[in-house]
């Protein structure tokens, strides 16, 4: 499986930069990974619409979804292969002939081409998935969404060759943004505890994209927009 990061910023991009949007190959199997500012004229420079199998919105804020109405357009204007599917806990505003929306559920597993996905309620201010994908040669991604630490992320991202995590705090001094996102060091913290070979560390804050890491980050590094991984 390939994971390509097409936008790693939120809750808004720094200068030039994207929200969260990745994209995640398997042969032929295409799945867009949230839906942020930029997504779509990325995924453009990767594949066309037509090849796009599937979106996962892991939330409906707009750092995540805000340009799924665009790809909505596209598909009205006859680009790509309506309906397809779009999977996420608020399926409200999906509900249109371009689109297939699935409401995910915590536990719910569904297939997309060769890839197996697992979906996880995570913690935030509403209703939000992690979610893992698994391909056909028993590797993992496994993407946090936005959310607070809480023990079931280590069970769920457990082995996961990549671990792709919302570090958008620079450390525990916000108490109220501790209860929807996470730090660096608690993701990383995360990696270690789950066994993960990889870890991003990603929605890096716009204003503040970097801070300092901890000198035992190990395998963690900070999501960089337009890295491609091989997993
Ligand atoms: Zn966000
Ligand atoms: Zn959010």
């Amino acid at each position: 499986m390939k994971l390509t990061l097409l936008g790693v910023y939120g809750p808004f991009p720094a200068a030039g930069g994207g929200c969260s949007s990745y994209l995640v190959e398997d042969g032929d199997t295409k799945i867009l990974l949230d839906c942020g500012s930029g997504a779509l004229s990325r995924l453009l420079k990767h594949i066309p619409l037509a090849a796009l199998d599937a979106v996962v919105l892991s939330h409906m804020h707009a750092d995540h979804a805000g340009e799924i109405d665009l790809v909505r357009y596209a598909l009205e204007f006859g680009q790509g292969k309506a309906p397809i599917r779009v999977f996420s806990p608020e399926i409200g505003t999906l509900r249109r002939a371009v689109f297939e929306p699935v409401e995910i559920k915590d536990g719910m597993t569904a297939r997309v081409g060769s890839l197996t996905l697992t979906f996880f309620a995570v913690h935030h201010a509403v209703p939000t998935a992690g979610v893992r994908i698994e391909d056909g040669a028993g590797h993992a991604l496994f993407y946090t969404g936005d959310t607070s630490y809480f023990d079931g992320l280590v069970r769920a991202a457990s082995g996961a060759d990549v671990l792709l995590a919302d570090a958008c705090l620079k450390d525990a001094s916000n108490e109220k943004a501790l209860k929807n996102h996470m730090t660096g060091e608690q993701v990383i913290r995360l990696g270690r505890d789950a066994g993960c070979g990889r870890t991003l560390l990603t929605h890096r804050f716009g204003a503040e994209p970097t801070y300092p890491l901890p000198a035992d980050a190990g395998n963690a590094a900070f999501a960089e927009e337009g890295a491609v991984y091989e997993i």
